[in-house]
């Protein structure tokens, strides 16, 4: 439920879906008034020809689509930080998840408010593919953080690239995506997880709320380091 504001008050959602089987994707950017943009994203990718809409255009294909609506937006949302920064630095909060199934099929979901107070219009990486989220038949990303750097360096679909090309650990990859991205000067962290289950969330902020679970396995959360 929660998402920041942009500096109109209003509240503009991205999010994609990305199936690693089949690379079929679908994604919504600065969709208003709609409880689940991902779920709108999921049907951007089963019920039309293309894979993103934005704005008014995708709220009209939610509203189509007969998808739950935000009737009060100032009482739904809970933002993820409330106080905002000192000047230059940029807040976030993003929830995504990235799942392996028994038959070796990976996908990834990434859903956000973006950044508080961002400029009307603004999109971040969550919903653009293979910077925030990315899944093939190697590996499932679903990235967090300061957008800008995420698309400056695709860094989902580098973590997929680095296991192809490098024949990296997914680990190293992950690592090696991210040190691209913070080399530019950008802060955040990614989960991943490849088609044999090994999992990975790497980030180089203070910390980062993730969690993992695998079939009769215990569930593994963690905040920081
Ligand atoms: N990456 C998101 C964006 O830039 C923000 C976040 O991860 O919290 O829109």
């Amino acid at each position: 439920k929660g998402a920041s504001p942009n500096r109109n008050g209003q509240y503009e959602l991205d999010a994609a879906v990305m199936n690693g089987s089949n690379r079929k994707a679908g994604a919504v950017a600065a969709l208003c008034g709609y409880r689940s943009p991902v779920r709108v994203a999921e049907a951007v990718m089963n019920e039309t020809p293309h894979v993103m809409l934005v704005g008014e255009g995708a709220a009209s294909f939610a509203k189509a689509q007969k998808m739950k609506r935000v009737k009060h937006p100032e009482k739904y949302y809970q933002p993820s930080v409330k106080v905002p920064m000192s000047d230059g630095e940029l807040q976030h909060g993003t929830v995504g998840a990235v799942v392996l199934d028994n038959e070796g099929r990976l996908a990834a979901a990434t859903s956000t408010g973006g950044l508080l107070n961002k400029t009307p219009g603004r999109v971040g990486d969550s919903p653009i593919l293979g910077a925030g989220t990315w899944a093939d038949e190697r590996v499932a990303v679903s990235c967090t953080g300061q957008g800008e750097f995420f698309m400056r360096t695709a860094t989902a679909a580098d973590v997929s690239a680095r296991l192809r090309y490098g024949r990296m650990k997914l680990t190293n990859a992950t690592k090696g995506a991210l040190d691209d991205m913070a080399y530019l000067g950008g802060e955040g962290g990614m989960i991943a997880i490849d088609c044999l289950g090994r999992v990975s969330m790497a980030f180089n902020t203070e910390g980062m709320k993730r969690g993992s679970l695998s079939a009769g396995g215990e569930p593994v959360v963690a905040t920081r380091v």
